[in-house]
């Protein structure tokens, strides 16, 4: 190939996966991170098994496999602990040929930092302006020694939720919007086997997954107004979820304060008409930011990565078409995915009313195995591009 050239903004999960598929691809990558450094940080991330097999296609999955715990998640719970849906692990793995993966981000963030040449990562320089041409796109950039400009084929924008380069290709956009809900996570030593489940309260979510390597991500989510801090974050999680059923106590127990995430949780309420001008494509959080009730985020931005990929596998001619074929192969698949998830939310996590708490626990009890089954895997069963 020649000497075909993108730039990606940002090293997150989508920025890197992004820069892999690409440079597996043939091409030259440079991932330009504002961050003075890539740090390890985050808690836990589900890859559901649409992601797996995305991270199988880039090549990492044996390595993650190890670096991770797979498993098939095992159901939803009431906060006494009492079961309210089990999902049938073994079919679920006949169904979709895989588990799904629990792993660290930093682990996955590790992987994907190793598997590109240490020369294409740029940290501390922060991306000020994206202008598409029709042969090339430019990239300004404030590094710790000044401005720069790069010229390249292909810019990517993988600058998350409150992207710039979302905010520049869409001026008019509102952009992201606060989905009612503020989450606490955690990825700490816990050594014991513990199954991936979820427990439901009013207007509160439980999660649990082991991460391998004797370490368990656990999350809570509560309906909160936004923007809130607790002055010890830990104990306002004790307050809402020390009195649920075993072994949540035991997890918050074994959690250290400062090792505490807090976020609250936007989505695109307007969704984007397309994630491509000219030779700027956008991709993960910048794209589709999402709530994390179908643990999809991540997931979708490494299948955008793959797709990018694929489809850019002939260089830098071709890109335009390129991209046009990226945005038709994402956008419906990622919009209604970030749209399941919001609904999810809305019938799961944030549901308050203790009437239809107890009309969505009766729905619950009554629905056949097969068909919960059906609506876990339904967005689980993505396969990467032949080729
Ligand atoms: C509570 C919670 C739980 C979640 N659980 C799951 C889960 O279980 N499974 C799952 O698949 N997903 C999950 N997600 C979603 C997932 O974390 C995100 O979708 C994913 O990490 C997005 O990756 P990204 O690379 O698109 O964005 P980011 O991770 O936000 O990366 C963007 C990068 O761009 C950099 N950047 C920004 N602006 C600039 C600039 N101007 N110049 C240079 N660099 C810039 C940033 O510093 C950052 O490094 C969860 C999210 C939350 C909030």
């Amino acid at each position: 190939m020649d000497d075909s050239h993108a730039v990606v903004v940002g090293a997150g999960i989508g920025g890197l996966s992004a820069a892999l598929a690409l440079h597996r691809h043939g091409w030259r990558v440079t991932v330009l991170e504002r961050a003075p450094e890539m740090r390890e940080v985050g808690a836990g991330l589900s890859l559901m098994a649409n992601a797996v097999r995305a991270v199988d296609a880039l090549g990492l999955g044996p390595a993650l496999r190890r670096g991770g715990h797979g498993e098939a998640p095992g159901g939803i719970r009431n906060r006494h602990g009492r079961w309210l849906s089990r999902v049938d692990a073994s079919e679920m793995i006949r169904q979709l040929g895989t588990t799904a993966l629990g792993v660290h981000r930093a682990t996955l963030h590790r992987t994907l930092r190793e598997a590109l040449p240490a020369s294409s990562l740029q940290t501390n320089a922060t991306v000020r302006h994206v202008e598409s041409g029709p042969d090339r796109a430019e990239v300004r950039y404030q590094g710790p020694d000044g401005a720069h400009t790069l010229s390249a084929d292909l810019v990517v924008g993988a600058d998350g939720l409150r992207s710039r380069v979302r905010a520049q290709l869409w001026p008019h956009h509102p952009g992201p919007v606060y989905a009612g809900s503020t989450t606490w996570r955690a990825a700490i030593a816990f050594p014991d086997p513990i199954p991936a489940a979820i427990t439901w309260g009013p207007g509160a979510e439980f999660g649990m997954v082991p991460i391998g390597d004797g370490q368990l991500y656990w999350y809570g989510a509560v309906n909160a107004p936004p923007g809130g801090h607790a002055p010890d974050e830990l104990a306002a999680v004790r307050e809402r979820f020390g009195d649920w059923h075993d072994p949540i106590p035991a997890l918050l127990a074994a959690t250290p304060p400062d090792v505490v995430l807090r976020n609250d949780i936007h989505h695109l309420t307007e969704p984007l008409p397309s994630y491509v001008r000219g030779r700027v494509a956008l991709l993960g959080d910048a794209a589709h930011p999402m709530t994390p009730n179908l643990g999809q985020g991540a997931g979708q931005a490494i299948e955008d990565a793959v797709v990018l990929g694929a489809v850019c596998a002939a260089g830098a001619e071709g890109v335009p078409a390129a991209l046009a074929a990226y945005d038709e192969q994402r956008r419906p698949r990622s919009q209604s995915v970030a749209r399941a998830s919001y609904v999810a939310g809305r019938f799961g996590q944030q549901l308050h009313n203790p009437i239809a708490v107890a009309m969505r626990t009766v729905a619950l009890r009554v629905t056949p195995g097969r068909v919960a089954l059906r609506s876990m895997a339904r967005y689980a069963d993505w396969r990467p591009p032949a080729g």
